[in-house]
């Protein structure tokens, strides 16, 4: 995960918006709202009908817990998994840190049924690219040979082996990135920690990406999904009971070089910037799913999209392409309020 990034300020300042808006028409319970900085973007806490100092500790604990999180599965700075990559780098086997295990295991079993589209063993594509870097600034893209040789050793997170709390890995060029699914584990376990506390009715929206748990005063938590072209709201959303809404955008972290744009998301069989795509929103019960998938449908592109969501048990997406066409499933078209109209909207076959 990166220090800093530029994120969805934008998304999560609309976001508040609305959800400010919505307040607006439940008066009945107070909404305590905080902001904490974790996974190199501003996270956001709201919180309906709780006490002030239960709200209070809430904060306290969701900062604390980011914090270590952070800390643990940096995949650049000095920590856990940065231990668990040295060690993969030098072919050695370890002990796997307890803070990294579950996230391993559950990476290993999302990137399997993505194909391998997400897979956060390809550190070294991403390093490679510079968008590890904690200030990105443009630079020229990396040589084909040099994608080449990490392309041929086939770096995966398949090639990392869990025995029981033993790690070992055959493959010295993998190098754990858990960028793409990091931040939406961190939310559900912000949420787990919530409801723990007794809190029913909160969000934890993570620069857009986010969590929505019971209602606000009895109305749905109202979301906004960000028009990739020009960043104004494509669509509204509503959301109650517990879900989350985690969308991947090659508007998110890029650079542009010799006039063309360098994004973040990497197609692990080109080592290159996923082609076609422009965002992907997915709505999913667990966040950490919700964000792997988001990744990987986007690398799929509008032709692969529906077979992955199959295999990933994912039932609401939005893909928008790179020309402004608007994929979708029947049942995600249902729930989408549109505020823009597309070049063209594809309703796919139901997932
Ligand atoms: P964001 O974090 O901006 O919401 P993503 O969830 O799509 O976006 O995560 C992108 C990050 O994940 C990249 O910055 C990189 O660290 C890592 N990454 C890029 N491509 C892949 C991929 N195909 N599989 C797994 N991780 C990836
Ligand atoms: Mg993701």
């Amino acid at each position: 995960m990166r220090t800093l990034a530029k994120r969805h300020y934008w998304l999560s300042l609309s976001i508040a918006a609305l959800l400010l808006l919505s307040g607006a028409c439940s008066r009945e319970l107070p909404s305590q709202y905080f902001r904490m900085l974790a996974f190199g973007t501003i996270m956001e806490l709201e919180v309906i009908g709780v006490d002030p100092q239960t709200a209070q500790k809430a904060h306290q604990a969701l900062q604390h817990d980011f914090d270590l999180m952070h800390k643990a599965w940096h995949a650049w700075e000095p920590g856990p998994v940065g231990r668990i990559n040295q060690y993969i780098r030098e072919g050695k086997p370890l002990a796997a840190p307890p803070s990294v295990l579950p996230l391993l295991r559950l990476s290993r079993d999302l990137a399997e049924k993505s194909d391998h589209l997400f897979d956060p063993g390809i550190g070294k594509l991403i390093a490679l690219w510079g968008f590890q870097s904690s200030e990105l600034k443009p630079h020229a893209p990396p040589e084909k040979e040099a994608i080449e040789a990490i392309l041929e050793q086939h770096p995966s997170i398949q090639d990392v082996h869990l025995d029981g709390m033993h790690i070992t890995c055959d493959n010295p060029a993998v190098q754990l990135d858990f960028g793409a699914v990091g931040k939406g584990y961190g939310v559900d376990r912000a949420i787990e920690r919530l409801k723990e506390m007794g809190i029913g009715n909160a969000i934890v929206n993570a620069g857009g990406d986010l969590r929505a748990i019971g209602s606000r005063a009895g109305n749905p938590w109202r979301i906004a999904i960000r028009d990739p072209d020009g960043g104004g709201i494509f669509a509204l959303l509503s959301v109650t009971g517990d879900e989350s809404v985690f969308t991947s955008g090659n508007y998110e972290r890029n650079f542009s070089w010799g006039g063309k744009l360098y994004h973040h998301i990497i197609d692990p069989r080109t080592g290159y910037p996923a082609k076609d795509s422009a965002s992907v929103t997915v709505i999913h019960s667990d966040a950490a799913t919700a964000d792997a998938a988001a990744t990987a449908l986007f690398v799929a592109g509008p032709k692969d999209w529906h077979r992955i969501a199959k295999q990933m048990g994912i039932k609401y997406v939005l893909l928008i392409d790179t020309e402004g066409r608007a994929y979708m499933n029947p049942a995600m078209r249902e729930r989408l309020k549109l505020q823009k109209t597309p070049r063209e909207i594809i309703i796919s076959d139901p997932l």
